[in-house]
Order: structure tokens, then sequence, then C-alpha cells
């Protein structure tokens, strides 16, 4: 079923005390006052999951996510890392495709529907990132363009299958820019992702997917946003890195 989900997606940012300290207060302040209904999670560098996940054991219910995996299961790959290292490590959640990783290691979409094929065979569940630059939007082809991304990344899935992935929608001319998508903007598309899901998976399979907004979503703007029909949470960059402002939009629902 579809869920409420605040994922913090820490990019190359925190030393591994920076890292620690950031995750004990989130659960702190987590625990004063507990939230409901919202499914909290952590995506840090690969290199700080081991010593979060042993921090986090005891204080569900904040989950560890990854930032990415490589598409094979093992082998001579040096410098990567696989979706069974990240099972192993305690992840729940792997982010996939996101924009930074399509623009600046050149991932394609076929590249995507491998990764996302190794994360859902090794029991975890993938956030699959989709997103219009800004020319995309100016000529008002975003539909066209995200609707690829979906389909040549996600289409090859059984239903079965399909009902473990979480969508990100975050237009590239929003992510840390400081320029949100407005609500009209940010339902319109998905309201627009859910029905082409649904043209594929059916109606029940894409009403059940949670799909996350994500670019400058902070704290002021989260409420609106959260409260929006096919919004289902946020993919949080920028303001996941400050513990009061990561838990006040976990708040927001
Ligand atoms: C992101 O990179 O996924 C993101 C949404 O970043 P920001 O919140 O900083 O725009």
């Amino acid at each position: 079923m579809k869920k409420n989900i605040v994922a913090g997606n820490w990019k190359m940012h925190k030393s591994l005390d920076e890292g620690l300290k950031l995750v004990s207060e989130i659960a702190t302040l987590v625990k004063e006052a507990p939230v409901n209904e919202v499914e909290i999670i952590i995506v840090p560098p690969f290199i700080h999951l081991t010593a979060l996940n042993k921090l986090l054991q005891d204080n569900d219910p904040i989950q560890l996510g990854a930032q990415n995996c490589n598409e094979h299961d093992s082998g001579a790959y040096t410098g990567e890392v696989s979706a069974a290292m990240l099972k192993s490590s305690g992840v729940v959640y792997v982010i996939i495709g996101h924009s930074e990783r399509r623009a600046y290691f050149n991932e394609s979409d076929e590249l995507l529907a491998a990764k996302i094929n190794q994360v859902l065979n090794n029991g975890l569940i993938p956030i699959f990132c989709c997103g219009e630059p800004l020319s995309v939007r100016e000529s008002n082809s975003q539909e066209d363009f995200v609707f690829t991304q979906l389909t040549n990344s996600l289409f090859h899935l059984s239903k079965e299958s399909f009902g473990k992935v979480v969508i990100a929608y975050e237009p590239i001319w929003a992510i840390g820019t400081g320029v949100t998508a407005s609500a009209a903007q940010a339902q319109e598309m998905h309201k627009a992702i859910r029905n082409h899901l649904a043209s594929h998976f059916g109606q029940e399979a894409a009403g059940n997917c949670s799909i996350l907004y994500g670019g400058s979503c902070k704290p002021s703007n989260a409420k609106e946003l959260f409260a929006l029909n096919d919004v289902d949470g946020g993919l949080i960059g920028g303001a996941s890195l400050n513990g009061t402002d990561f838990v006040d939009i976990i708040r927001s629902f």
C-alpha cells in the first residue's frame, strides 16, 4: 500500500562524526514527539552506512537508504558497491537514477533498468528518480520526457515487482536551486505520472505507488506540497542536512 515517505539524500556531505551527530539529533527529535504514519529514510554516503545502521538499531522508524548501486551481482568493478552489499549493511531503500548520476555519470535509462532489477532481486526498495531539465519545461514537453524515463526503466517489471517501487519526481530546475515547483505544477506532474503508470500496470498498482516530490523542498513549503492528492512525501537534499529542518519537513504531513 501507498506510504507517506520523507527521505533525506545527503549526497557527498558530512564526515562520519557529523553524520552520527545528525542522525542522533533526528532520532531524538522524532522520539520526543513521535511522528505517525511517515516512513523516515536517511540516505548517507555509502561509507557511513554501517556505522549509522549500528546507531539506528533501536531507533525505528528511521530506515537507511543508499544513493546508488552497481548493476552487476559482483565482480571486478573497482570502486563499486553491489545491492547485496547494501542489503548486508542494513540498507532498505536505494535511490536509482538521481539526476546528478544521470548527468555526471552518464547513467542511461537502460542502465537504470538493470540497476532497478538488482535492487529488487536483492529484496531492496528502489526510489526511482525522474524529472525534466529547464529547457524541456520551457518547451512544455515535461510529461513526454518523464514518461519516457519511466517507460524505459520500469515498464519491463512485472506488476508484482512494480508494487515495491517508489517514484521521486524531481524537476532538475528545482534541485538545489531554491526554486520549488508550485503546488499546481507538482500536482499536475504527479497525477500525470500516476496515470502513465496506470496505463501499463493498472489503476490499483498505480494508486498504491508512493510518488515523492523533490526539488528545494523545505519546512516553509513542505506542508502545501504534501497536502496535494498525488504527492506522497519528499526526497529532500539540502534541507536534510539540518536536523531541525528535516524533522520539520517530516512533521509537515
Ligand atoms: C535532490 O537532490 O534530490 C534534492 C531534492 O535536492 P534539494 O532538496 O537540495 O533541491
